[in-house]
Order: structure tokens, then sequence, then C-alpha cells
């Protein structure tokens, strides 16, 4: 089983447009940042966790051949803006493509693109989703879902812990401003935890790098990769100054699981 980051960045990615920070011109690629969101492999099994609006450029970077299943975190923009993109896979399945959603982010999503969800008038050689509501904990072949829903200002977000074969690899949490404990008790020793890590100043609907830490802590994951990072963050910098095993994620990054 593989991880894939295909981006680590915060809402308006990394450079940021029309900055010229240290970090926005920084040579160093791990300092270029597309939106948040991960692909997993278990072959032949293949999902993404978000459609960004950089998910055509990210699925060209990592060369995404299928994909069996989309999940969603959230609704914002950043997390579902490149849903279009998704007809190349959804036409090569047979004019399907499912989609995984708490009923609300479905619901924002039927909105957003309501020309892909209306079975009547949509043309099937577009994108088709297939909608499956989030409920509980759910399986995609020996890959189990248990949904963590974490506040994120006035929305809340379902990140994922994923178990293969019944045994606890990885939980992702893109965007939270908290993690109340029943979710943290979900996640003790956790292999891996990629968690919000936006920025060293307090936000209202977000992790602070020092807020990811304490949790990563608490919870002994194994090993944490910070993610949703902003442009005041150098990688090099800031990654070796984190205590360890905690790092910050960097896109195309790949852990095996
Ligand atoms: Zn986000
Ligand atoms: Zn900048
Ligand atoms: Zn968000």
């Amino acid at each position: 089983m593989r991880l894939t980051f295909l981006g680590t960045g915060t809402s308006q990615g990394v450079p940021l447009l029309a900055c010229s920070c240290r970090v926005c011109t920084s040579a160093d690629p791990r300092d270029r940042r597309f939106r948040s969101s991960v692909w997993i492999e278990d072959p032949p099994l293949s999902i993404v966790i978000d459609t960004s609006p950089d998910f055509r450029s990210q699925a060209l970077r990592a060369g995404i051949p299928r994909l069996d299943a989309v999940l969603y975190t959230h609704s914002h923009a950043d997390h579902i803006a490149g849903f279009d993109d998704l007809r190349t896979y959804s036409v090569k399945n047979g004019n399907r493509i499912p989609i995984y959603a708490d009923p609300f982010t479905l619901s924002r999503l039927e909105k957003a693109f309501d020309y892909a969800f209306n079975v009547r008038e949509r043309s099937p050689a577009y994108v088709c989703p297939e909608p499956h509501p989030i409920t509980g904990p759910f399986s995609i072949g020996p890959l189990t879902f248990t949904p963590l829903p974490v506040p994120h200002g006035t929305i809340t977000t379902t990140g994922f812990r994923m178990d293969h074969h019944g045994q606890p690899r990885v939980a992702y949490l893109p965007d939270c401003a908290a993690v109340p404990g029943t979710i943290r008790d979900l996640i003790r020793q956790i292999p891996v935890l990629v968690i919000d890590g936006l920025r060293e100043e307090p936000h209202p609907t977000h992790l602070t790098i020092a807020q990811a830490i304490e949790i990563s802590q608490d919870v002994r994951a194994a090993q944490t990769w910070l993610t949703h990072l902003t442009h005041q963050t150098l990688h090099a910098e800031r990654d070796a100054t984190l205590p360890p095993p905690i790092r910050l994620a960097y896109d195309s990054l790949q852990l095996s699981l």
C-alpha cells in the first residue's frame, strides 16, 4: 500500500500568486505546493482523497492511470474544484466514478456540479458520479475507512483512518482546528499520521504547527507528516527543527504503508 502526496499546500497554493517572498521564490522543489490531496494505491486499487483545483496537473505529474473511487473530506473549493477532471477516469470505468463524502459535503458537491449529478440530463460520456454518503466506516477492496469528523470553522471535515486487512495504517486529517478526544482515541499509535500544520500563528479554522505536534505526541503516532502548509514555511529550515518523528510533507513524497 502506498500514499503519494499530490499536494501539501494551503488553499491558495505555494507559491502564492504575485508574491515574491523567500518561500514563493525558493529554488527548493519542496517549497512548491499544490493544493492538498493524496493518492492511495493498493494495486490494483487506486483512490484519491479530494480533487483540488490542481487535480489535473497532479494526476499528470503522478501518472494516475485509473481511479476506483474518490473520497472527499469537505466542500471547500481547494478540495473539490478539480471534480470536473474526473471525466477521464469516469469514462474509463464505463461511465461511473464512486464518490464517498459525508451527506453535507455530498449536498455541496451536488450543488456545485449539478450537471454531473443530474442523472436525467447528463451525458453518459461526462463525469458520472455514483454517490456514497458516508455514515460510518466503509470498505473498498481490502481497505476500511473510518471517518474522523473534526471541526473546521463553521463546518466539519471528515478525515479518514485507513486500515489494510483490519490493521490501521494511516490517518489523514488535512483541514481541522482541533482533534477531539474521541477522534484521538481512534488514531492512537497510528503508524502514519498526516495532519494539518498550517503555520506558526493561530488560525480560526486550522491547526498551528505547535498544535499538530501536540496531537501527534498525544496519540503517539509512529510517524507524522504535516500538510496544508502556507508560504510562511520554508521547508528545509522548518523541517530541520521539528521534533522527530514529525516532518513536513512535500509534493510527490511517497510513503510505503
Ligand atoms: Zn483546505
Ligand atoms: Zn510568498
Ligand atoms: Zn478547508
